[in-house]
């Protein structure tokens, strides 16, 4: 882990990021909502050929495939061979592979899509791999695939897919392959940063992974790009694609119709206009529990609360730390090593974000050190920054050590970069590994 940096919050997209960007702006930044993604609850139980079911026959040759605790799997078989939309957990993967050889009109898979990284689409990938399959799957999941994913509001780890696992047909925006099926990247970061649909023209099925739900509350995998803005555009997307008559498979639950969606996506209007207005109006702490209240009771899992009152309501910060029942991050109330002491006297925070544009190095260090202290978990941050100020932040967090949120994004949606070296973005890390002193940033040359 030497000279790298976890980067939770960072995502590929780059257009993604200036739409959140606008976005956090227009809510004016104070309070920031992050939200995790709830873990699909999986079998314990060893898959069995036998425990899979055809729970819909959508036409002559596509077959919704339901997996006890797994996410859905669209199988379509040809005298090819099979085609899959995502393959299911890794431990279900002979099962599954077993069972699709065995549909009418079945046979070895040689194409698998990817809708998104999630170990319940990817876990086939390997042996499909293995035997030659076609692994499609947009850039942005490869490179997921390709890098270590822990979840920090969980713990959970992901270790990087084999090599040969890994997608070995990559995509960034559309494609249709020879049989005619159409397939897409999904914006704008809905479900995690690398969403894809597929569509089947002749049969009028559109398969669109996790990014809506056929049962419960849709997730938002925050960690690898997903944010609930993205949410509107990512089904309006799938919208426009769709006529009355398509028949869209999620990754969880029945088939939808087009006029499911569309009441998912006024759903989502709905949330981010209260959002906004709650935000722009400026939380009391009344109604800061409120929200995470409504939240938790839907099930939306949040995994930070940013700022949620005003700087100077200590009081407001104490009750939202003692009750909300979402780890708080003081911001704008953490100003300096005074602030610190007071926010670990009263409670005010459990996460202290510590930008050094706003402190400076030396006032930084004793704050790192007070909330070290009291376990006050850290996280590093900063303004509108370029790739010097953020190099400098990420050194100082990587030298300290003991910092659990990162958000140092802000280079990635500059339209120029002035300087060369410094700090390098990959996937989910920042790597400084390359740094040889200082931060590591030169001016570019100008001649
Ligand atoms: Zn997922």
């Amino acid at each position: 882990m030497e000279g790298a940096l976890h980067l939770p919050g960072t995502v590929v997209i780059r257009d993604a990021h200036t739409r959140r960007q606008i976005l956090k702006a227009a809510i004016g930044g104070a309070a920031g909502l992050v939200l995790g993604a709830p873990i699909r609850g999986l079998a314990a139980a060893a898959q069995t050929a036998a425990a899979i079911t055809v729970t819909g026959q959508l036409s002559d040759d596509l077959f919704l495939l339901r997996l006890p605790g797994e996410a859905n799997v669209l199988a379509q078989t040809g005298s090819g061979g099979v085609l899959l939309v995502d393959g299911g957990s890794a431990k279900a993967a002979d099962a599954l592979t077993a069972h699709v050889s065995g549909l009418p009109g079945g046979g070895p898979v040689h194409t698998i899509f990817n809708t998104h990284w999630h170990p319940e689409q990817t876990g086939s990938n390997e042996r499909l791999g293995k035997s030659g399959a076609t692994i499609i799957a947009q850039e942005n999941t490869k490179l997921w695939l390709t890098t270590d994913v822990t979840w920090s509001w969980n713990g959970q780890r992901f270790k990087r897919l084999p090599k040969i696992a890994q997608p070995n047909k990559t995509f960034y925006t559309t494609g249709t392959l020879e049989s005619g099926i159409q397939y897409g990247y999904i914006p704008d970061a809905a479900h995690t940063d690398g969403d894809l649909y597929v569509y089947f023209p002749k049969q009028n099925v559109l398969a669109v992974g996790d990014v809506v739900s056929g049962e419960g509350w849709p997730v938002v995998d925050w960690q690898t790009g997903g944010w609930i803005g993205g949410m509107v555009r990512g089904i309006e997307t799938l919208i426009a694609a769709a006529d009355e008559a398509t028949i869209i498979v999620p990754a969880d639950g029945p088939p939808l119709t087009r006029q499911d969606l569309v009441k998912q996506r006024d759903m989502y209007v709905a949330i981010m206009g209260r959002l906004k207005t709650m935000m722009e109006s400026g939380f009391s702490a009344d109604k800061a529990l409120q929200l995470t209240a409504a939240l938790l009771e839907q099930g939306v899992q949040v995994a930070l609360l940013e700022q949620p009152v005003p700087k100077d309501d200590w009081d407001g910060m104490h009750q939202v730390t003692q009750w909300g029942g979402i780890p708080v991050a003081a911001d704008e109330t953490a100003t300096d090593a005074r602030a610190a002491l007071r926010i670990v006297q009263e409670r005010a925070a459990q996460v202290v974000n510590i930008k050094l544009m706003k402190c400076g190095i030396v006032e930084a260090l004793d704050i790192a050190a007070i909330c070290r202290a009291a376990r006050l978990r850290l996280m590093i941050g900063g303004m509108v920054e370029s790739i010097l100020a953020m190099s400098a932040s990420a050194c100082f967090a990587a030298g300290q050590g003991g910092f659990s949120f990162v958000d140092l994004d802000t280079p990635l949606f500059m339209a120029e970069n002035p300087f060369d070296g410094g700090m390098i973005y990959q996937g989910a890390r920042i790597e400084l590994g390359q740094i040889q002193a200082g931060h590591g940033v030169t001016p570019k040359a100008f001649i």
